[in-house]
């Protein structure tokens, strides 16, 4: 045994509970159990051709070296300019960052901004990652619950409400990971009136699902809607979700100056630069052929109508109609207190997922990784086949609850 002492750091934080939840599915599976998988956190489509094809051409082009640490000229031209397409806001090159993935740009941010005592305002249901990514550099996160009954969206009272002289960040996400929810023009309009009053608080907004929205036209960004603000927001996306490209790691956020240079300080020390190889293929995916995006959007609306109706009609389970990404938040406080056919008795989400898991071999997370139960998260990032398989049997699951 080593005498290996993990940093406090380590010791205060979780591991993300999405990721566990991948392993222990795999784990299952691997015992040979046949596991209706619904925790699945990215595009179950392949990486489109014409992006693979330019990963290749830059292996064969050798273009195989350390890039800047700001990224090559093709990539960061082809984000500079998608941005503007997506915000109609122009940033130049020295108010982008680029890194391996929209993971390591939010911690990076975090990383150059935040010193003891800092807090950051998280809304809850939140991506399980940001409070452990602030706790993971110093900060405090100060979670505000948005229940169903604000439709899981931070209002301009509870942001006023949670500002204090320490805060440094508010974390917007839209459309969220895990309830879908998009913010509206004038929505957006009202959290900028608060922070207008409060021009210490910078804004970080994940868009990283901002391609995959069900309404018409596209969501509106909060650089958008209140451009005044664009000197404290730090925009991040990348190019995992909306173009299948998990595996190729490469985020990126635009934002002020001063913040971008100290995260790229940091980013030199950290990884010098994204793989050459993936910024090739981010770039032919940002500046190419994009009906791709438009068809797995068309996919992931029939799934999306399909898992909610399906889960509406369950005794007990609710949801709402997500405006984008793949996930549907569901309520499951009817079955809470009941008892199952072993004499289980359900206390909480985590005892209902355990139970479905268990049950009727359907893996999902529970609310509590989000920080707002009694809910589960689904993805219908998967077959329409499995997203059947899998209402069927929570149903029978829950009807067989005493
Ligand atoms: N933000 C949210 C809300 C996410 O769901 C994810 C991926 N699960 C990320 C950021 C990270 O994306 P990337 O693959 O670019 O690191």
């Amino acid at each position: 045994m080593s005498e290996y002492q993990p940093a406090a750091r380590v010791t205060r934080i979780r591991e993300s509970a999405s990721v566990l939840a991948a392993a222990r599915v795999r784990e299952l599976k691997a015992e040979g159990r046949s596991i209706i998988d619904l925790t699945v956190g990215e595009p179950d489509f392949d990486t489109p051709d014409h992006v693979k094809l330019a990963a290749i051409a830059a292996i064969n082009a050798g273009e195989t070296k350390y890039t800047a640490v700001t990224g090559t000229p093709a990539l960061r031209s082809a984000i500079l300019d998608h941005v503007e397409s997506r915000t109609g806001l122009s940033y130049g090159p020295l108010e982008l960052t680029i890194a391996g993935g929209a993971k390591q740009v939010i911690f990076t941010a975090l990383m150059a901004s935040l010193d003891k005592g800092d807090e950051v305002i998280v809304p809850a249901p939140y991506w399980v990652s940001y409070p452990d990514m602030v706790l993971a550099n110093d900060g405090t996160p100060i979670i505000v619950p948005c229940g169903d009954e604000v439709g899981f969206k931070l209002t301009p009272g509870a942001l006023a409400a949670a500002i204090t002289p320490s805060t440094k960040w508010l974390i917007l996400n839209a459309p969220s990971n895990p309830t879908g929810v998009v913010y509206s023009r004038s929505e957006l309009e009202a959290l900028a009136a608060v922070l207008q009053d409060n021009p210490h608080v910078y804004v970080l907004t994940d868009e990283i699902y901002d391609e995959i929205y069900f309404g018409s036209g596209r969501i509106t960004s909060l650089v958008s809607a209140a451009p005044a603000l664009r000197d404290r927001v730090l925009v991040v996306n990348g190019v995992s979700k909306a173009y299948a490209m998990t595996g190729w790691r490469i985020g990126y956020a635009v934002g002020p100056a001063d913040l971008v240079a100290s995260i790229n300080k940091l980013q030199s020390q950290i990884s010098s630069c994204p793989s050459s190889v993936s910024q090739a293929a981010a770039a032919a995916a940002l500046s190419g052929d994009q009906r791709f995006v438009g068809e797995c959007v068309d996919a992931y609306r029939i799934r999306r109508d399909v898992a909610v109706a399906g889960l509406n009609s369950i005794e007990g389970l609710s949801c709402i109609s997500p405006d984008g990404a793949f996930y549907a938040y569901v309520k499951c406080a009817g079955a809470i207190g009941k008892t199952t056919p072993s004499g289980v008795r359900i206390a909480d989400d985590v005892d209902f997922t355990a139970y479905l898991l268990d049950a009727a071999s359907v893996a999902v997370i529970p609310g509590s990784a989000y920080g707002l139960g009694p809910y589960f998260r689904i993805s219908f990032a998967t077959s329409l086949e499995t997203i059947n398989s899998g209402l069927e049997a929570i149903d029978k699951a829950v009807r067989a609850l005493n």
